[in-house]
């Protein structure tokens, strides 16, 4: 199989361009600090371009047989499987994923390709009664037209495939602007992808622009219906707004600040290996990363010794060494910043139990007890190898600090009485929460989303279909109707 090659070109209406500015983009390895890339950044004019092939490509492709789409789908889905290794290996380069983190990310991708597959065939729509005598209410399902994304970095594979592939799926055009740290893994790999499984010109494209020249003017593009965005709060609130401007559809799935509670009852062990997972994963880099950690007093001790003892051993450094548990941040200014989160933690009585060393971008795992509440660490997302852990005195200490957040993303909660624990779940304001497991999860049929300042909208299964389609209400009069004047 030859590898994929111009992944640092645009993708629009079928041809593979450069972007028409002289403003130049960079892609570094956040590992080496090498360039990958360098090239020229879209322009409004190329962002426009995008936007009427998807809307050329719109008519013929709502129409496409069902079963026509499906089967690219599924193109899609065996390649990925078949280019595994590829796909991997641009993970570790571009995000500095481990390789633990790029099986799960593919297969994560060639997943939600399987499930947007079925999509073609669930479209139902309704027959309703009429409240007017002699009429008949139909309820049709139908795709919005062009959806834009816009994708971040960490896990920029599925996440941009999480959309594409609903989108696609229901019968939807796409404009794709993947971040520019992840623009191949996010975006022209996934271009390629689809390329090579067969879909027709002009359905699928992607730009590749600065934030700062296209951001505002593609998220406000009058041809697009909907703006699917998966970042941070900050921007997002940004993008809702554009998006309620004009219009337009949006779904935010922000930033997020997830708690772990341990009640006294919990079986340690696990929730130590759970709080790991959860905390660890792709260096903590994951919106619904375990972000605080919150143990009965009656165990905090034992869960402490053993949480940081296990956190000492996960093997840091190169990502492609795949041992490697923690690889580098994204960049060097998300070291600084969760620098900073820890010095003034420490500042306000945390302490350091291990860790908080840096070699490059990479920041050793790092544990911080004594945690309160006005520290950053609790306050704060912090997207990187770091957390606190605290201790509480009762269920609803608990729960109070757990909602204690502007965030509602995801959250966990260990107990060995599995009703008490449920109770006590729904009470957590967040759209995800686990019993006896951690934060981070993601199956690709359940509804994925926020609460709060973590966002609207949810993805996976029925819930993205309905979210990537509208309704239309088509009424009829059997007997000519009798009006009042
Ligand atoms: P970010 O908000 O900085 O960037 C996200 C995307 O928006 C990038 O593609 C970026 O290029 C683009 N962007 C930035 N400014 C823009 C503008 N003005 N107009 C249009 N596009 C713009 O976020 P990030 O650093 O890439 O990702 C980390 C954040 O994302 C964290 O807060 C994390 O929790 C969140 N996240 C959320 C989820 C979720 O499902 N809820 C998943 C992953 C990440």
């Amino acid at each position: 199989m030859t590898p994929y090659t111009e992944l640092n070109r645009q993708f629009i209406n079928g041809k593979w361009i450069d972007g028409s500015t002289t403003a130049e983009m960079q892609n570094l390895n956040p590992f080496t600090g090498k360039v990958i890339h360098e090239l020229p950044s879209a322009s409004t004019a190329d962002v426009d371009t995008a936007f009427v092939a998807a809307k050329q490509a719109c008519g013929s492709w709502a129409v496409t047989n069902p079963l026509v789409r499906r089967d690219l789908l599924l193109n899609a889905a065996r390649i990925i499987s078949e280019r595994q290794e590829e796909f991997i290996d641009w993970l570790a380069k571009e995000a500095g994923s481990t390789y633990i983190k790029g099986v799960i990310e593919v297969q994560q991708a060639h997943d939600i390709l399987i499930e947007a597959a079925s999509f073609p065939t669930r479209m139902h729509g309704r027959t309703m009664a009429s409240t007017i005598d002699g009429k008949e209410s139909y309820v049709y399902r139908k795709p919005l037209g062009v959806v834009s994304l816009i994708s971040p970095w960490n896990f920029p594979l599925y996440l941009s495939m999480r959309t594409i592939a609903p989108a696609l799926a229901v019968g939807n055009t796409m404009v794709v602007k993947p971040s520019a740290e992840s623009l191949v893994t996010g975006g022209t790999i996934i271009a390629k992808l689809l390329e090579e499984a067969g879909f027709p010109t002009g359905v699928f494209n992607v730009v590749v622009g600065k934030s700062d020249l296209i951001g505002d003017y593609f998220t406000g593009h009058p041809i697009s219906k909907m703006v699917s965005f998966t970042g941070s709060t900050s921007v997002g609130r940004g993008i809702g707004r554009i998006a309620g401007e004009n219009a337009k559809k949006s779904a935010l799935e922000l930033g997020g600040n997830n708690a772990f509670i341990v009640l006294d009852d919990a079986d340690v062990d696990q929730a130590v290996a759970g709080a790991i997972f959860g905390r660890f994963l792709h260096q903590g880099q994951v919106c619904m990363a375990t972000n605080r950690i919150l143990i009965h007093q009656s165990i905090y001790e034992e869960f402490k010794t053993k949480f940081v003892a296990h956190a000492r051993q996960l093997p840091y450094g190169d990502p492609t060494d795949k041992q490697t548990i923690i690889g580098p941040l994204i960049d060097n200014k998300a070291i600084l910043r969760i620098q900073s989160m820890i010095d003034e933690s420490i500042k306000q009585g945390a302490v350091v139990e291990t860790g908080n060393l840096v070699q490059g971008n990479v920041l050793q795992p790092t544990v911080l007890s004594g945690m309160t509440i006005d520290m950053p660490i609790f306050k704060d997302e912090i997207f990187g190898p770091a957390v606190g852990i605290m201790s509480f005195a009762t269920d609803e200490e608990a729960i109070a600090l757990a909602n204690a957040t502007d965030y509602g993303l995801s959250g966990a909660l260990h107990t060995r009485d599995v009703y008490r624990g449920m109770k006590l779940a729904r009470t957590v304001e967040t759209g995800m929460i686990h019993i006896n497991d951690q934060s981070d999860n993601d199956e690709v049929h359940a509804p994925f989303g926020g609460e709060k300042l973590s966002g609207t909208g949810r993805f996976g299964g029925d819930f993205i279909l309905e979210e990537m389609t509208t309704v239309q209400w088509v009424s009829v009069a059997h007997e000519p109707r009798q009006y009042p004047f």
